[in-house]
């Protein structure tokens, strides 16, 4: 007997359409869990609804993250979505292709052949940042009590422009160190050079120079800030290093501009971080961190993993997570070789240029950012537009044809100044782009004709139709 009559009764609920079926006609158990399940095609259906009204990521222009792979590498990322990236003895192959990886980018970054380098996968940017503040503050400390310093009379700082992102703050709050920010102002928008070393003292862990100030999308010039540390460590027995913030610019710059000195061939940049799903063109999340030399990584923070009969040495934070965004970091490598991203690159630099140019025709906009450095354009209303609506109206208007397109206020020092930022990404084509600036024009019209629609003066950061 292959079933009993009552096991029947499964068969024949798996007929009943989903629409009709007894779990879609009636209210999910939200916060506490049901008592029995279902079957899974309505529970795939249930949970695809849920999502069904949220943005469409590749009209969210928001963000770097990347939002388009390709079908072969979706297909071998949902194929080794079991892999542990952490169980480099039962997936030594996995161990192997991120090896690879790290290779390919201390290349790609120049690292000098006569160091030794070192370098680690991460969940993204976030955890490099984490993991390259604090080798820095640990070998601080370490030459700091060599040279006899009191490292408990104060607490150790880092200095960094206003435009740093989030994770640097964590950093700070996580590990007690007191955040030491270089205001940014207009004539900058990125680290101000002149300023920064008067930020330095005994305590100072580092400086970290950004290469895409989340805000702006501009570069700090870190060439700049090489040479003054240069300068510095020559005259002080206190040895300044800097951290390259990369999560964005470390995976464009190489391919676009690499004649740009911002990486290891500066002597005095001692690790870069980049997030492997921004320009890396990998779905979230996977970041990496290498660091020029292990001098640099205080042994104190390597730990050791089993390794076919071996050891291995790990840095990471985290402990297990899936190594399928590795593997896609690898596909992407062999699929696309270097001249791949540079064409990927390049054209959508095209598209960033192309958008910047449309909107600075309206004559309306100052623009910060063109997209000539990362594709990000970035720009501020006029303060003689004569328009009544504000960009946050704007953002507004464009969100219903689905494009997300933020404003906010700049950081600390120019708060005042509010702005509107397009990400470009490669997966914006064109085509796409040109459709966007028919909807930027027609969402300038309707404001421009419109009676009652806009913010208050003054209203900040609130995304929602008004009308
Ligand atoms: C995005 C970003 C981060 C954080 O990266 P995640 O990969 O999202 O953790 C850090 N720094 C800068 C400059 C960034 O643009």
């Amino acid at each position: 007997m292959l079933y009993g009559e009552k096991d029947k009764k499964w068969d024949k609920r798996y007929e009943v359409p989903i629409f009709g079926s007894e779990e879609e006609g009636m209210t999910v158990s939200k916060y506490k869990m049901a008592e029995s399940g279902m079957e899974p095609r309505i529970a795939y259906q249930l949970v695809k609804d849920q999502l069904i009204d949220e943005g469409n990521a590749r009209q969210n222009l928001a963000t770097f993250c990347q939002t388009y792979m390709e079908p072969e590498a979706e297909r071998l990322m949902a194929e080794t979505l079991e892999k542990n990236a952490i169980d480099k003895s039962e997936y030594p192959q996995t161990a192997e292709i991120e090896n690879r990886c790290v290779n390919i980018l201390a290349d790609l970054w120049n690292a000098p052949p006569s160091e030794t380098y070192m370098g680690t996968s991460t969940v993204g940017s976030s955890e490099a940042c984490m993991l390259g503040g604090m080798a820095m503050k640990f070998r601080w400390r370490n030459l700091a009590l060599k040279r006899g310093l009191d490292v408990m009379r104060q607490k150790p700082n880092l200095v960094i422009s206003s435009g740093y992102q989030v994770c640097w703050e964590k950093f700070c709050v996580y590990w007690d160190i007191e955040m030491r920010e270089v205001p940014m102002d207009a004539a900058h928008l990125s680290i101000d050079t002149e300023k920064v070393l008067d930020y330095v003292d005994d305590y100072t862990i580092g400086i970290v120079g950004i290469l895409g100030i989340t805000y702006t999308g501009k570069f700090d010039d870190i060439k700049k800030l090489d040479a003054l540390v240069g300068d510095y460590n020559e005259t002080h027995e206190h040895e300044l290093v800097i951290h390259v913030d990369g999560a964005s610019g470390a995976m464009f710059a190489p391919f676009v501009d690499p004649s740009l000195e911002w990486d290891f061939r500066l002597p005095n940049v001692v690790s870069i971080n980049t997030s492997g799903h921004k320009y890396g063109l990998v779905y979230p999340g996977v970041g990496w961190i290498v660091w020029r030399n292990k001098e640099y990584l205080p042994k104190e923070l390597v730990f050791e993993v089993s390794y076919l009969g071996g050891k291995m040495p790990t840095m990471a934070i985290n402990f297990s997570r899936s190594a399928s965004q590795i593997i896609g970091q690898y596909y992407n490598f062999l699929r696309f070789g270097f001249s791949g991203y540079q064409e990927i690159h390049e054209r959508t630099k095209k598209v960033a240029l192309f958008l910047a140019k449309e909107i600075d025709k309206t004559g309306l906009f100052e623009i910060y950012n063109n997209g000539e450095n990362i594709p990000i354009v970035c720009y501020k209303l006029k303060e003689d537009a004569g328009v009544p609506w504000t960009l946050y109206d704007l953002a507004d208007r464009l969100l219903m044809k689905g494009w997300q397109v933020p404003a906010y206020p700049l950081p600390n020092a120019m708060e005042d100044t509010v702005i509107q930022r397009y990400v470009c990404r490669a997966d914006l084509g064109f085509n796409m782009a040109e459709e966007l600036v028919l909807d930027f024009h027609d969402a300038i019209q309707e404001l421009n004709a419109a009676r009652i629609l806009y913010h208050d003066e003054g209203e900040n950061k609130t995304y929602g139709f008004t009308h």
